[in-house]
């Protein structure tokens, strides 16, 4: 969640962030190094933060004068070559937290959805196969609501726990979520913290089978060994995106070092040292041919920072 439009001045931020205990904290970081497209400038302070106190610490020196992004595992985001003007914070530590109780897995943001699936594979619970292979973590993927093979994370949630910009916790029931196709809104603007996500009990060899076969098709269909980011465009309403740009003859189309996948059309591959803004102008070209020839806004899934 990014706050947008807001003066983005130095002077003593450093100090405050700095004052911090434990904080780990980075200048200049690129973020070239926490995305899957491995593109983006740098951001001006970076933080790993390992506990609520040191988050509310943080959210307390900036909020609300200056810019805050909280970054998961960075696979669905594209920054610009310019960078982020403001405090990019990672989630790790305490924050990391993976427990079941029964048929309830409760789950830090930062916990990957891989680590959730092999948890309750290990007692037999069922429900997160579809997410088998998507690389997030468990906050980017409720606040895009991930979904595959006709599911999505949202559905599985019993409660999830967000953090409001002033330090505030709140406990969310799933009737009080808005959520649907790769979006989830909450009541308030704020840091996922962590979910129970409820499961089904189930046998080890369908669980296993269910992803095994979710993993066979990724590998068929998906350029899943290249620098992408899943994704680029929602579907429209009742139509593929995938047909419509195939439409267009994009399969392939390159600028620079970044391409429409030849695997894959609506995922686009850093293939060769792409800049951000190739895969930028991709979108873009691809948003202006697709209006022109049938009057459709596309809409993207991955989120675009750092772009006007
Ligand atoms: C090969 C590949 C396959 C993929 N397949 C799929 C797929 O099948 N289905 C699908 O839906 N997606 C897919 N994705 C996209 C992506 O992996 C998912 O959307 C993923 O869940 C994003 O998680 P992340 O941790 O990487 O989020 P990030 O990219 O780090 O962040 C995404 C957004 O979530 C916000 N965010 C992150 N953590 C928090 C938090 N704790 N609180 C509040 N906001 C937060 C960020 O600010 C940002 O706006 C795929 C990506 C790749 C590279």
């Amino acid at each position: 969640m990014n706050i947008k439009n807001l003066q983005f001045n130095n002077t003593n931020i450093l100090e405050n962030l700095k004052s911090i205990k434990n904080l780990i904290l980075i200048t200049d970081e690129p973020l070239s190094k926490h995305t899957s497209y491995k593109v983006g400038g740098n951001a001006d302070y970076f933080c790993i933060v390992k506990n609520l106190e040191q988050l509310r610490k943080i959210f307390d020196v900036c909020y609300p004068k200056y810019n805050i992004f909280i970054l998961g595992n960075g696979t669905n985001v594209l920054f610009s070559d310019e960078g982020y003007r403001g405090v990019v914070i990672k989630l790790s530590g305490e924050l990391n937290k993976l427990k079941i109780s029964r048929n309830l897995i409760t789950a830090g943001s930062p916990v990957s959805l891989s680590s959730i699936i092999k948890k309750a594979l290990e007692s037999e619970l069922s429900g997160l196969e579809f997410a088998w292979g998507i690389p997030g973590t468990l906050g980017g993927s409720i606040n895009g609501n991930s979904g595959a093979f006709g599911s999505e994370i949202c559905n599985l949630i019993k409660n999830v726990k967000v953090c409001d910009y002033n330090g505030k916790i709140h406990n969310f029931s799933s009737n009080q979520l808005d959520y649907g196709y790769r979006y989830c809104k909450f009541p308030v603007n704020g840091v996922i913290l962590e979910a129970d996500l409820k499961f089904k009990q189930s046998s080890r060899k369908e669980i296993e089978k269910t992803m095994k076969k979710n993993m066979k098709w990724r590998r068929k269909y998906q350029p899943i060994e290249s620098k992408t980011a899943g994704s680029v465009f929602k579907n429209p309403e009742g139509m593929s995106v995938a047909k419509l740009l195939e439409s267009i003859y994009l399969k392939g189309k390159a600028i620079n070092g970044a391409r429409f996948s030849p695997k894959h059309i609506n995922f686009i591959e850093n293939f060769n040292n792409a800049k951000a803004k190739d895969i930028y102008d991709l979108v873009e070209l691809a948003k202006d041919l697709i209006y022109k020839k049938f009057k459709i806004i596309l809409e993207t899934e991955i989120k675009l920072i750092g772009f006007n």
